[in-house]
């Protein structure tokens, strides 16, 4: 039995099914849950682009907001500090005389490095860590190969994880927290000024308000699950572009962890035993699996997933004409399909998965940009950024990464044709265009004059576009 733990949160802002926290409160006799803002997560990186962009910053500000009263509701509460958490970590558990440092294990470079850090500076004050895996439907330990062999080929991993492992049950949230009594000044929220960021404008065009936090992701299961009954239809509407429920939206919390893969799997299971089981019930928890897929992928393959090459050491084929690429993140390009899901990305930092494999698509094999400038602007963008699956999707794309298929290249206006074909996704997110009827609405060269001048601006300097070879239109 300890007398005084702390618990570092990092991807995993939430109490339920929470190793880190139930144990501590298991072994310890006082817990200090913390959370730390680390400033290197707020900086610019390559293109002067925002490492965590206003949306998804908010979006986490929010999240551990709804810890804190989560945790104080079990009795406890929530330190929040700024600063590099092999740092504060160390000063802060030296200041209460804890005994250990409980948190959960992260798979990619940077995080690894914090974590090493970390372990080595509190080593040096006789101070204990443990780390808990948990951020994935299986655990590490029940895969049915070691990661080191997981299969490169999605179905192989599936196929035999299905066959072999077992999801573990959630942990309870713990009963309650103790907190040491002299604990004072447990710091402030930070501000989106404080890292630099404007306040987002929130979207009249969004599918969805999205509000980071445990309870915000509970309370959109319960939706989507439970009062409005989709789960059952997820398998035929999931390749949606428009409105709240084509899909279950759980990305943005689940990539924060506030809501537990493990959690959702144990709903899927109760809404199969007390409402329906078929094909779109299964098909969730083959997302899941898809999400645990990459984040193995990630851990098997270290820091090859962020080069160029990628894991298939591919030669450098690509451009990196800037000018293209802003035209591209911005929105701009005069293709509209493409044009209005990044108008949605950057309204709202949200984009349904049929979007960002045609703007991932138009990026590398229509552009012919560098995949990991697409990587770099989805992880400042996305409010569901997640390491794994934003590094581990983009180098599937690119033709770098584990799809079997040499190319998947995305026809853009077949795909339009496929998912859009009335244009009511056009009309939604580039209402200058609204008037033109039907399909015409996804040929930029089949605009009505009047219209041409406004979408101009869209277009750039020169009409027709000249960027792009135009391979859908042929
Ligand atoms: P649903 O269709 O309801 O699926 C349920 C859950 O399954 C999702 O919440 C997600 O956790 C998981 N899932 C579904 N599809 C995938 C997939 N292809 N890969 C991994 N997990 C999946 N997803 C992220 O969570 N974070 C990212 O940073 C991210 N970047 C992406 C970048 C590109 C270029 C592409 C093509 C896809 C990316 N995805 C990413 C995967 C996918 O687009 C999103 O998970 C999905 O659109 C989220 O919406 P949803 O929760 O409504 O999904």
């Amino acid at each position: 039995m300890f007398k005084r733990v702390v618990v570092w949160f990092r991807n995993d802002l939430r109490v339920h099914d929470h190793a880190p926290l139930f144990y501590a409160a298991e072994k310890a006799k006082e817990v200090i849950p913390v959370y730390c803002f680390d400033p290197r997560n707020f900086k610019k990186v390559s293109l002067g682009i925002d490492k965590t962009g206003n949306h998804r910053a908010r979006f986490l500000i929010e999240a551990v907001d709804n810890l804190r009263s989560n945790l104080q509701s079990l009795g406890g509460d929530l330190v929040i500090i700024q600063g590099k958490p092999e740092e504060v970590l160390v000063s802060l558990a030296k200041k209460y005389e804890a005994e250990a440092i409980f948190f959960s294990e992260e798979v990619t470079a940077e995080e690894k490095e914090v974590e090493l850090q970390l372990e080595q500076n509190v080593w040096k004050q006789g101070i204990k860590t443990s780390a808990y895996w948990q951020s994935s439907l299986y655990h590490i330990q029940d895969l049915p190969f070691p990661v080191t062999q997981t299969p490169e080929v999605f179905t192989q991993f599936r196929k035999e994880c299905e066959k072999f492992a077992k999801v573990q049950a959630a942990l309870p949230v713990p009963k309650k927290i103790n907190l040491p009594k002299n604990m004072s000044d447990l710091g402030d929220l930070p501000k989106l000024s404080t890292f630099g960021l404007k306040e987002p404008d929130l979207s009249p065009r969004a599918v969805l308000v999205f509000k980071g936090g445990e309870t915000e992701g509970i309370r959109r299961l319960q939706t989507y699950f439970w009062e409005q009954d989709l789960l059952k239809v997820y398998k035929e509407t999931r390749n949606g572009l428009l409105g709240a429920n084509y899909s279950s939206k759980f990305s943005a919390w689940l990539s924060l962890g506030c809501l537990s893969p493990r959690y959702i799997y144990e709903e899927v299971k109760r809404y199969e035993k007390e409402r329906k089981k078929n094909q779109s019930t299964y098909w969730l928890i083959f997302e899941l699996i898809w999400r645990d897929y990459f984040r193995f992928i990630c851990k098997k393959h270290g820091n090859k997933v962020f080069q160029l090459g990628g894991i298939k050491n591919n030669v450098d084929k690509w451009g990196r004409n800037k000018n293209h690429f802003w035209k591209w993140a911005l929105g701009q390009t005069g293709i509209p399909f493409i044009d209005a899901n990044m108008r949605e990305l950057n309204e709202t930092g949200f984009m349904s998965n049929r979007g960002r494999q045609n703007v991932a698509s138009f990026l590398v094999n229509d552009l012919g940009i560098d995949w990991r400038w697409g990587a770099i602007y989805f992880e400042s963008q996305l409010i569901d950024y997640d390491v794994c699956s934003n590094w581990g999707n983009w180098m599937y794309v690119a033709g770098v990464g584990n799809d079997p298929r040499e190319n998947r290249y995305f026809n853009i206006m077949r795909q339009a044709q496929n998912y859009d074909r009335k244009g009511d996704y056009i009309r939604h997110w580039i209402p200058e265009l609204a008037d033109i009827p039907g399909f015409d609405i996804h040929q930029p060269f089949e605009l009505p004059t009047s219209l041409l001048k406004t979408y101009k601006i869209a277009l750039g300097s020169t009409y027709p576009h000249p960027l792009v070879k135009y391979k859908a239109w042929i």
